[in-house]
């Protein structure tokens, strides 16, 4: 389970500090930290995603990809920086700042269906460049409120499966999960993550249990 700190400055309260505060702790302590953000330029700043990725570097720190993510891995000091949704141009002009750094990062998609084919070509490129393409759902619904709605069942055959099903039928190897707006119950995160195929799945910091 990958509990992951939100870094949008621009839609929220993030303070500088809390970011310091979780890299140093990576560093200090031989651990990878998590970190989200969602679309450069309107949720986050570009300033602060580049600010991020030098903090890393000045802390030692490694890019770690989700899908490198495990239990069984040799800990290692890393962050593991992420974005969210479908924001794929605005990720796209940021690839001279990843490649600046060698960053790799995790791109964690929702809507694919409603992707057109210049966003799916954006997602390749994103791809080719060494970054990792994960899970976030068929249509960004409330885990909860889908789950009382409709039941376990339903979320987990309308909302989860078919989003990995997508990705895995364009090539790529989706092997984690995250939760829109970083919540579920823990009887639905548990169901989730007992999928075949499903190796990780990430919630946000107040919905996680540590
Ligand atoms: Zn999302």
């Amino acid at each position: 389970m990958l509990c992951s700190l939100s870094v949008d400055d621009l839609s929220s309260d993030v303070r500088w500090d809390d970011i310091d505060e979780a890299l140093a702790f990576a560093a200090r302590e031989n651990a990878v930290a998590l970190l989200h953000a969602h679309v450069p330029g309107e949720t986050i700043r570009a300033q602060t995603v580049d600010d991020v990725l030098s903090l890393a570097e000045q802390y030692g720190l490694a890019f770690v990809r989700h899908d490198e993510l495990s239990v069984d891995a040799v800990p290692r000091a890393g962050l593991a920086l992420a974005f969210d949704d479908q924001a794929t141009e605005k990720w796209t002009e940021l690839r001279d700042v990843f490649a600046a750094h060698g960053a790799r990062v995790t791109f964690y998609l929702t809507r694919f269906h409603n992707y057109t084919a210049e966003m799916k070509a954006q997602i390749a490129q994103l791809a080719a460049d060494g970054h990792a393409i994960e899970a976030h759902t068929v249509d960004h619904l409330h885990a909860n409120s889908y789950v009382t709605l409709h039941g376990l069942d339903a979320y987990l055959e309308d909302e989860v499966l078919p989003s990995f099903e997508i990705l895995r039928a364009a090539g790529y190897a989706p092997s984690s999960f995250a939760f829109p707006f970083g919540e579920a119950r823990e009887r639905t995160y548990r169901a989730v993550l007992d999928l075949p195929g499903v190796e990780r799945i990430r919630l946000s910091l107040g919905s996680c249990p540590y």
